[in-house]
């Protein structure tokens, strides 16, 4: 996977491509899009439990912000690198503009590994990035969120430096937060709920046959939609993590799986089901491939083994345009990363509403506007790839750039 993060932002750009083949959008505005307008990288030393300090390499891309204040999250993890936090940057840009809340993209990393931290290295390196970044955040600005291995109580430790320096509170600069600290109710379980709300609205035009389900990935967004989904009426026949997989074909008990996942770190080993390994999950047999790990799972190398009739992308830049093609041609349905993961910046949005208002939304409100726009936003992508006769990626670029040159115009571009 390793050696092939350094191509993930030219196979971004390729997506973006294929939708300005379609439409008549001049050169200059696609090449400006494809240029990210800020970078900006930063070493962080972190004062370790052993007494010595420790500098980690930290990126901050703020790529687009025509739309409104860049937004994305921060991810700590070993194989962060730029051109990979280029590529995310640039995804939340479409991202944002798909599921129609008014931000531009970013995207922002830390290469380092915080399953080796204490609670206590991983609150400096938190903090010790906000003070490295503090003049280029702001709720007005760039707003930061979770994404792989970040989770609600660094959001907080985040905020909570960015407002000691500011010199008051300041709750719009990050969302994922706590709810006791300004987050907002169903934040957590939101980018699985909305690739639910997304399957859901998948299920009405497209054959789901028998709803069997394996899912790529047991982190925050796996699990919960395992669990969702599971509570539906689809039946979740493997599911793997970082270190392999198990399977079932009558179907998982999710429910108890997850209490072995809590008990000893990891998927496989589960008595309701057998082993498998982690690299078996793409080839398994099912009609709905849900990748909800990292980029680079579906590739030209093993596409040939995906039996599910259609991939729901949680993860981001799951499928590269080689195995995009294979599984077009195939006639796969892939729901793309840009609109069935949209639910979790969705839900960060009404979070940064809710902290500009002051006035704390139900769950159930939540979940009716995620619904509205969630389905929205399908219907969009969805009849451009029909009127177009494209994949449902290229039908949400085409959308996206559409509505993206619009802006470009009125700004005088
Ligand atoms: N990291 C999530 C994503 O990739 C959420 C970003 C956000 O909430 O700003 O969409």
């Amino acid at each position: 996977m390793e050696e092939k993060t350094p191509k993930v932002f030219e196979n971004a750009k390729k997506q973006l491509e294929a939708a300005a083949e379609l439409i008549n959008i001049p050169e200059e505005h696609i090449n400006l899009l494809e240029k990210p307008r800020r970078i900006i990288e930063v070493n962080i030393p972190v004062r370790m439990d052993n007494g010595k300090i420790k500098i980690f390499r930290g990126f901050r891309v703020q790529f687009n912000n025509l739309r409104g204040p860049t937004k994305g999250g921060i991810r700590f993890h070993p194989n962060v690198n730029l051109e990979e936090v280029k590529a995310l940057a640039f995804w939340m840009t479409w991202k944002n503009t798909v599921i129609d809340i008014p931000y531009g993209g970013a995207k922002g990393g830390v290469i380092c590994n915080p399953k080796e931290f204490s609670i206590g290295e991983l609150e400096r390196l938190s903090r010790g990035y906000v003070q490295a970044l503090e003049r280029d955040l702001g709720a007005e600005r760039d707003i930061p969120a979770p994404d792989v291995y970040t989770t609600p109580q660094i959001m907080a430790w985040m905020m909570d430096e960015f407002s000691k320096i500011k010199g008051f509170n300041v709750f719009g600069v990050i969302t994922g937060k706590p709810i006791e600290l300004g987050g907002s109710k169903g934040r957590d379980v939101a980018t699985a709920r909305g690739g639910a709300y997304i399957i859901k609205e998948a299920e009405d035009r497209i054959d789901l046959g028998k709803k069997r389900v394996a899912i790529q990935g047991c982190g925050n967004a796996g699990a919960t939609l395992a669990s969702i989904l599971s509570s539906e009426g689809f039946k979740i026949v493997a599911i793997s993590d970082s270190k392999g997989g198990v399977m079932n074909e009558k179907g998982l008990d999710i429910d108890e799986l997850l209490k072995h996942k809590e008990k000893t770190g990891a998927v496989s080993g589960f008595s309701g089901g057998r082993n498998i390994d982690k690299e078996e999950i793409v080839g398994v047999d099912c009609d709905i491939f849900v990748p909800a790990a990292l980029e680079n799972s579906i590739t030209k190398e093993n596409v040939d083994k995906v039996k599910a009739r259609v991939v729901l992308e949680i993860a981001n830049g799951p499928t590269t345009p080689e195995a995009d093609k294979l599984l077009f041609e195939r006639g796969v349905t892939v729901i793309p990363d840009i609109l069935s993961n949209s639910g979790g910046v969705l839900v960060s949005y009404f979070e940064w509403v809710q902290n500009r208002t002051g006035y704390a939304w139900t769950e159930e409100e939540v979940r009716e506007k995620m619904k509205v726009k969630m389905a929205n936003a399908f219907e969009e992508v969805y009849s451009k790839a029909l009127l177009f006769k494209v994949n449902m990626r290229t039908g949400a670029y085409v959308y996206a750039l559409q509505r993206m040159e619009e802006v470009l115009k009125l700004r005088g571009y």
